[in-house]
């Protein structure tokens, strides 16, 4: 077992550092948010009052922040930046969603100074975090990648080895923008069938049996009263914040222009839910879009 710092504690990292120590590692936590960290030490983990102070003797460090520039700074902050501190041999694992340039940035400045870092972003949503049944997407040495997934498999259970590193984000990047087109296109097809007087919960059942299922139809119905814990039946509560969609669409597009893919509907995706967090959506759950189209029902 290993002992674990873990940095950032939302809506996924809470749920991540608590099955993290009930799979028996040591784990000692750390978020700028108060509230956050009392959450966590309700549950019976340690905590500490600053990053620096939580990777004291570390195996291992986990992150769980919004995006690039947090974890650079975590990181590599001229002054309180933790990599340069940490324990010789420790590693670290970044479970964040950023762009995969940040990511091998990180890497090469562990590389220098003898830290094995992997980009190890996640899917399956909160409730997969609560189970401890999230994918794992990891980039980087294959060595490291052995270590990291005795780690990580308290945590979820598919964990895959995506490549070099920035192949984690780039795997979690495409899985994004394909979750963000069929979370919009489930969301338009429940809305024409429910202004056609079909009950959602009805359309939901055939579709699910049909060409159309989905992740976002069968696991994460965006339509009110379908899924009794769905998001969209408690007031679109996140989840995976709207704004974090439009973060994971803006690196998709990034890349996309970089790389000269054609995304059509990845930018469409962006578009509306750029609009959507525009029109004061953005803290609200991913799957809120449904009311993009919801009108006369
Ligand atoms: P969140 O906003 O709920 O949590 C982020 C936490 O990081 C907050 O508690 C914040 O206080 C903390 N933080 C920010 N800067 C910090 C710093 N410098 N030091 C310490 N703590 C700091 O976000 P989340 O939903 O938990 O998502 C985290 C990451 O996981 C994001 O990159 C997101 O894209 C990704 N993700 C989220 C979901 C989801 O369903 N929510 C699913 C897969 C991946």
């Amino acid at each position: 077992m290993s002992t674990v710092a873990f940095i950032g504690l939302g809506n996924m990292g809470g749920p991540m550092a608590l099955n993290l120590a009930k799979a028996g590692h040591s784990v000692t936590a750390f978020d700028l948010s108060d509230k956050a960290l009392a959450s966590v030490k309700a549950e019976g983990i340690n905590t500490a009052s600053s990053a620096q102070a939580a990777i004291e003797g570390v195996d291992a460090v986990i992150s769980m922040l919004p995006a690039g520039q947090h974890v650079l700074s975590v990181y590599l902050d001229e002054t309180k930046g933790i990599l340069k501190s940490l324990p010789k041999g420790a590693m670290v694992l970044d479970c964040s969603t950023i762009d995969a340039e940040s990511a091998r940035e990180l890497a090469a400045a562990g590389s220098e100074l003898g830290i094995g870092v992997m980009d190890a972003p996640v899917s399956g949503g909160v409730a997969a975090a609560k189970a401890g049944t999230l994918s794992f997407m990891c980039g980087g040495e294959a060595e490291d990648f052995e270590r990291a997934r005795a780690i990580l498999s308290g945590m979820g259970k598919n964990i895959f080895h995506a490549g070099d590193h920035g192949a984690g984000q780039v795997a979690k990047m495409c899985n994004n923008m394909l979750l963000a087109i069929h979370m919009i296109g489930t969301s338009e097809a429940l809305q024409l069938g429910a202004n056609n007087g079909l009950d959602p919960k009805v359309l939901s059942e055939i579709m699910l049996a049909s060409s159309g299922r989905n992740w976002s139809l069968e696991v994460y119905n965006p339509y009110p009263g379908v899924q009794e814990n769905s998001a969209a039946s408690k007031g679109y509560q996140p989840g995976f914040m709207v704004d974090l969609m439009i973060k994971d669409l803006g690196l998709a597009m990034e890349n996309s222009i970089s790389s000269k893919s054609s995304v059509p509907l990845g930018s469409l995706a962006r578009s509306l839910y750029t609009a959507h967090g525009l029109a004061g959506n953005g803290p609200k759950d991913f799957s809120s879009i449904l009311n993009l189209f919801r009108t006369n029902d």
